[in-house]
């Protein structure tokens, strides 16, 4: 048996020259056990103070009993005050670390994709807390989370140049969450000249996606699955697609024989989009921009019907503490949406906030249900596609949920 006891001096030479940063006793088990963050909490700051980091800055930490427990990228100044980047002694962080978690991240897409547009890299998933990096053939979307990966960002750049040699590479750091790192919000090219617009396929249908001007990375690849799965069911039917973005649901419904597609959105960019690959693709559909709850109202006193209801909205939960209120607006939304449904329909409710669980969901159609007397089954529960991979350890990278529902007139 080892001594848990003895300081670990090989790790502790590998580590030399970084900050180090020691936890409470105990406060190794989270990381132990497979997660990759530590909170504010349980760094033992009287030993180790926080605020002797810089935000981004890589430190070795170790348990109470000083073993080694890896690297970190450290930001004093959130809750989650640091991120495991590696538990191997001589994998300092950096450029080659960044190369081999690409090359696996790469090769994992490799297997289930055949043509190179995906999500290259899904942060804690890929086991690169901070870093997303969605790939449109020779052109790549970065987003920074954190403050560690911001300050890394040249050997990214370097080792994604290795790894897939793109010919641009866009930062698309303008998520709100980076406030809370203290980082500014910019969208800038790293590499190349960044098209307007990338074109996607799936489903049959080419679409634009438009990169610096669309939401978040641009395409929302980790719904590929689900869009497939309700197109099965959209030949002959009138379909809408609420909060369809560039329409990825609706158009593929379109493609797949539906005889009406209506999409809303808030956003008119989103809607141009859908126009946009709608007519490239000889497909009908039409728009409709406002805001998704006043719409479905309108469309009620309408006694609009549709055979198939996607809503598939932001998080409405972006933090635990909008929990009530998040939870109150799935259940308003899909009460509106219910309504909709025609004889014998069916409703796609997603949700993309990992702090409703499915069973949450699937809670909130069923109170929905008791208010408009209806019956619905469950009849199909999608997840997120395979370029967005679950770490078993982290439950907040299994976000996605996409529950199809049969409904009933009771
Ligand atoms: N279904 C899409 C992704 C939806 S992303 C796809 O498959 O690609 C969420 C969308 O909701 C965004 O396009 C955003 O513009 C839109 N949105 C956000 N709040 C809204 C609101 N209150 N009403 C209507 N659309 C809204």
């Amino acid at each position: 048996m080892p001594d848990e006891n003895a300081p670990d001096t090989d790790s502790l030479a590998a580590a030399s020259g970084l900050p180090r940063l020691v936890l409470k006793p105990r406060e190794e088990r989270r990381l132990q056990a497979g997660h990759l963050w530590i909170f504010s909490n349980e760094v033992d700051v009287q030993a180790t103070p926080l605020t002797a980091c810089t935000p981004g800055e890589v430190a070795s930490v170790f348990s109470s009993k000083d073993r080694f427990l890896g690297y970190a990228s450290v930001n004093p100044h959130t809750l989650i005050a640091a991120r495991l980047l590696s538990r191997v002694p001589s994998e300092r962080p950096g450029r080659g670390l960044f190369v081999r978690r690409l090359e696996a991240a790469k090769a994992l897409r490799e297997r289930f994709y055949h043509r190179p547009f995906y999500r290259l890299a899904f942060g804690e998933s890929d086991l690169l807390p901070g870093l997303v990096v969605d790939r449109y053939g020779d052109t790549c979307v970065v987003q920074l989370g954190t403050a560690g990966m911001e300050a890394m960002k040249d050997g990214i750049l370097t080792a994604l140049g290795k790894v897939v040699g793109p010919r641009a590479v866009l930062w698309k750091n303008d998520s709100p969450l980076r406030e809370l790192e203290g980082l500014p919000l910019y969208v800038e090219a790293a590499l190349g000249d960044i098209p307007d617009s990338v074109e996607v396929e799936e489903g049959g249908v080419r679409f634009a996606v438009p990169l610096a001007a669309g939401q978040k990375t641009g395409w929302f690849f980790d719904q590929a699955l689900n869009r497939s799965a309700i197109a099965r069911h959209c030949a002959g039917a009138r379909v809408l697609d609420v909060f369809s973005y560039a329409g990825g649901f609706g158009l593929q419904a379109a493609r797949a024989g539906a005889s009406e597609v209506t999409c809303v959105d808030a956003s008119a960019g989103a809607l141009a989009a859908v126009e946009a690959s709608a007519a490239a693709n000889g497909l009908a559909v039409s728009t409709v921009r406002g805001d998704a709850f006043e719409v479905l109202e309108a469309f009620a006193r309408e006694r609009r019907r549709f055979d198939v209801v996607i809503v598939d909205p932001p998080a409405f939960i972006k933090r635990r503490k909008d929990h009530g209120k998040g939870l109150a607006a799935y259940k308003r939304l899909n009460q509106l949406a219910l309504q909709l449904v025609d004889r014998d329909g069916i409703l796609m409710s997603c949700s993309c906030s990992s702090h409703l669980a499915e069973g949450e969901l699937i809670e909130a159609v069923q109170r929905a249900v008791r208010h408009v007397d209806r019956f619905v089954q469950l009849v199909w529960a999608g997840g997120q596609a395979p370029d967005h991979p679950v770490h078993p350890a982290i439950p907040e990278t299994r976000y996605l949920k996409a529950l199809m529902f049969r409904v009933l007139h009771a």
